[in-house]
């Protein structure tokens, strides 16, 4: 979501007028959506994955203990918090809602601070989980992500390549002596060409579907699904052709340049092989690469 852009909160209710009120009340402050009952909230909250959902338990068709239970079947709408909307002094229902696993309730008739203190206390919630989960994915010093964000991709393209019978290319790309060029223009100026290539990379990957991330310290993977041996090749000496003509520039001036040796593996889905057997011949021909000059880009197989 954009730094910018309103949180969203979804209110059910079959009651129009409270329906006029919680919006009012909420609307300043987020974009609201509103449903009149279970069926159109299951669907709207599939839809907008709103990042909260206001229920109101007593509806008529299906209540919102039903609705409730419903969103937590699904994969896209179960990590929604949810506020139960109970009537006046009904602890059984707000004791059966937080049971069940609603983050709060908001009794009616509504005060006005409660209902916007409450939602903005599950509202502060969200968005911290969510720029945590974002920490955990993203690589600090490059900005591109990370090794466990690369591991949750490549579990997933796996199984999508394997159901589609599709090629999936995965490159393993190392700079080239890159402890000497810490060693020649300092540990800063070697972070600095990290960032670098993390640009090289996201400037050359173009198709939407193309993944890469930073493996760990000097070493970056690539992962090419539906694509051949040739297309990987392809994009394998794009990177380092690009990454040979960077001019990486120094404090004080200096233009240095930096190489990278990439390995590539392809693979059809049609024979057995693990994500891990994948990996090791991706890093097999990264090898072959550095043992046989380096700069260049080596296939797994054909030493
Ligand atoms: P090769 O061509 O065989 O890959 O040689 P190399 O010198 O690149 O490989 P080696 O594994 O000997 O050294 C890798 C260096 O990368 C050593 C390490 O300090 C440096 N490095 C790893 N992570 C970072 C980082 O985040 N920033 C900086 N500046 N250097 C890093
Ligand atoms: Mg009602
Ligand atoms: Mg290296």
């Amino acid at each position: 979501m954009d730094k910018n852009e309103k949180n969203t909160v979804l209110i059910v209710d079959d009651d129009n007028a409270n329906l006029i009120m919680l919006s009012d009340i909420l609307r300043t402050e987020y974009t609201v959506r509103v449903a009149f009952d279970g069926e159109s909230a299951l669907k709207i909250a599939e839809k907008y994955s709103p990042d909260l959902i206001l229920l109101d338990i007593i509806m008529p068709g299906m209540d919102g203990f039903h609705v409730f239970n419903e969103l937590k079947q699904s994969e896209t709408t179960a990590h929604i918090p949810v506020i139960f909307i109970t009537g006046l002094n009904n602890s059984d229902d707000e004791k059966r809602g937080l049971k069940l696993g609603a983050v709060d309730y908001i009794s009616k008739p509504f005060d006005e601070i409660i209902v916007k203190l409450r939602v903005q206390h599950q509202i502060r919630i969200v968005n911290q989980l969510r720029a945590i989960e974002y920490l955990s994915m993203v690589d600090q010093l490059t900005g591109i992500p990370n090794r466990r964000n690369f591991n949750n991709r490549i579990t997933s393209e796996w199984g999508r390549a394997i159901r589609e019978k599709e090629p999936i290319c995965l490159l393993m790309m190392d700079a080239d002596y890159f402890k000497k060029y810490n060693d020649t223009y300092g540990h800063q100026q070697g972070d600095k060409a990290l960032c670098v290539l993390a640009q090289v990379l996201s400037k050359t990957l173009r198709r939407q579907s193309d993944f890469f991330a930073r493996w760990g310290g000097e070493e970056f993977v690539v992962l090419l699904p539906n694509t051949d041996k040739s297309g990987g090749h392809e994009i394998g000496e794009q990177l380092r052709k690009n990454m040979e003509a960077e001019e990486i520039t120094c404090e004080d001036g200096t233009v240095t340049k930096l190489t990278v040796s990439v390995g590539l593996h392809m693979h059809m889905p049609t024979t057995r092989c693990s994500v891990d057997e994948f990996i090791s011949k991706a890093d097999r021909a990264l090898y072959n690469a550095k043992n046989t000059g380096r700069n260049k880009v080596c296939v797994y197989g054909e030493e």
